[in-house]
């Protein structure tokens, strides 16, 4: 079955292949490490995660590397404000990223180079441009002149005026063009910089993906990702300054582009001030059920979020883990995912079908007949799980929760149920009526097996 992907360049749904089997390349533009993320920039590390572990299933090895943009303005700002080097910042957001992304279930990527460790690279890909007529210095600036490449416009569809009319394009006396972007710009003393043909300065945004992705990945690559607020200007930048720098090669095969997350129809964004940090949710919800609301919705439509997607992202775990929970004494058989969900996940990642076909895995299971249905049950729900992203934990840790998340104390309830217990041996049974009740009072559901006595959380 071959996978389908939506191409942003090509504009349809085209059958991938890598260019070499043997060593996949992807690239997703990553943080920049400025502040807390908030749950639409997790919306991407999400998508394409689950796009990588589809890919190692199918070729084994994954190149995939998610940057961190750790030189930028507004972390100039944000330290200038704290009144912090800038490093502090960059490393304390960089770290609660990572541990933002753990999380949510996001697998490492296998690299995740970071802009300042290659100023380098990215000073020979200027003067690379500047040498073959793609880019010219001026005041201390380079500039990369957007005329000189003909394809310049392509992923997006944009002609040169829609580009001048819809974006914010600078306007400053050092351009040959109102559409040329910056390559290179001066800092002054105050500001991080590095020395250069140009004097001391800072690079660009656009060309630090540019040059890390030469560095790490190659100068084409199979799959490059993101929001889809980046296909201009930031991809189509890319695309200029590595196609000129690499003599023609095209920087990407397949462009894959994420939908926007929105709060109440509106977009999150740090600017509109609607946002909710991933680092504060993970508190109060568990990662897991964040992550299924978060693949919800085919990764290419708008998502959006409400506290009731979680309740019910989270309602619809606690069915999943209580049918594995309720089948633990049976050995899952180690099968492949069932044909609907690689049907649906080859098609173009469409995480809704595939979540919908584990509803109907877990009815299967939950009334199979036999021993051996349900172990095969049983694996194709893992074995989906684990593309997904979802149903690695004990059922028995989910369903009991942490004492952070569901404000249910283990210890506690555990007492009470060895108490009940104790009150049905003694043939007390009011009292182990009472106890029951006041297990229920906490938020906890019990059920007596014939393995003994265990307890989730009501939900
Ligand atoms: P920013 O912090 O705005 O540079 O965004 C970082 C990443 O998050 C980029 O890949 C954006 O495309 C993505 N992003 C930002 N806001 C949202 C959102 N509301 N929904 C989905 N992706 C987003
Ligand atoms: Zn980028």
């Amino acid at each position: 079955m071959s996978l389908i992907l939506y191409n942003t360049l090509t504009r349809r749904k085209e059958p991938f292949a890598p260019a070499d089997p043997a060593r996949v390349t992807m690239y997703v533009c990553g943080p920049t490490v400025y502040s807390y993320a908030h749950i639409g920039n997790a919306r991407p590390p999400v998508v394409f995660d689950v796009l990588h572990r589809l890919l190692k299933a199918r070729y084994g090895q994954v190149a995939y590397a998610r940057n961190i943009t750790d030189v930028d303005d507004k972390i100039n700002a944000a330290a200038k404000a704290q009144g912090t080097p800038i490093s502090a910042i960059t490393d304390k957001f960089a770290r609660i990223y990572r541990e933002d992304m753990t999380a949510l279930g996001v697998l490492p990527p296998t690299a995740e180079p970071h802009a300042t460790a290659h100023i380098r690279e990215i000073i020979a890909m200027v003067e690379a441009l500047i040498a073959s007529g793609h880019a010219y210095a001026a005041e201390g600036h380079v500039l990369f002149h957007v005329p000189a490449f003909a394809a310049y416009g392509a992923l997006s569809g944009r002609n040169m005026d829609d580009m001048i009319a819809g974006a914010r394009v600078e306007v400053a006396p050092y351009k040959k063009d109102p559409a040329d972007f910056v390559l290179w710009k001066p800092s002054s003393p105050d500001l991080p910089g590095w020395d250069s043909p140009w004097g001391r300065g800072r690079p660009g945004w656009h060309i630090e993906c540019s040059a890390m992705i030469g560095k790490v990945l190659g100068p084409t690559i199979d799959i490059h990702g993101g929001g889809n607020d980046l296909i201009f200007p930031h991809h189509e930048n890319e695309i200029a300054q590595s196609v000129c720098a690499h003599g023609g090669a095209p920087l990407a095969r397949f462009w894959l582009h994420n939908g926007f997350l929105t709060m109440d129809k509106e977009k999150m964004s740090k600017s509109l001030g609607n946002v909710l940090l991933v680092n504060e949710l993970v508190k109060i919800v568990p990662g897991e059920a964040i992550r299924w609301a978060l693949l919800s919705a085919h990764y290419r439509q708008p998502l959006d979020w409400s506290d009731d997607l979680v309740t019910q992202a989270k309602r619809t775990l606690d069915r999943l883990y209580l049918a594995l929970d309720q089948t633990k004494h049976i050995q899952a058989a180690q099968v492949p995912v069932p044909e609907a969900v690689a049907a649906a996940l080859n098609d173009d990642l469409n995480t809704p079908i595939a979540m919908a076909e584990m509803a109907n895995l877990v009815r299967a299971l939950n009334s199979a007949a036999t021993d051996a249905e349900k172990a095969k049950l049983k694996g194709e729900l893992l074995a989906t799980g684990a593309v997904l992203g979802v149903l690695q934990q004990d059922p028995a840790v989910w369903l009991k929760g942490s004492a952070d998340s569901s404000g249910v104390d283990a210890a506690h309830v555990e007492s009470l149920i060895a108490q009940r217990n104790a009150a049905r041996k003694a043939r007390d049974f009011k009292e182990a009526d009472r106890l029951r009740d006041a297990i229920a009072a906490l938020g906890v559901v019990i059920e007596d097996r014939a393995d003994g006595t265990h307890w989730r959380r009501a939900g």
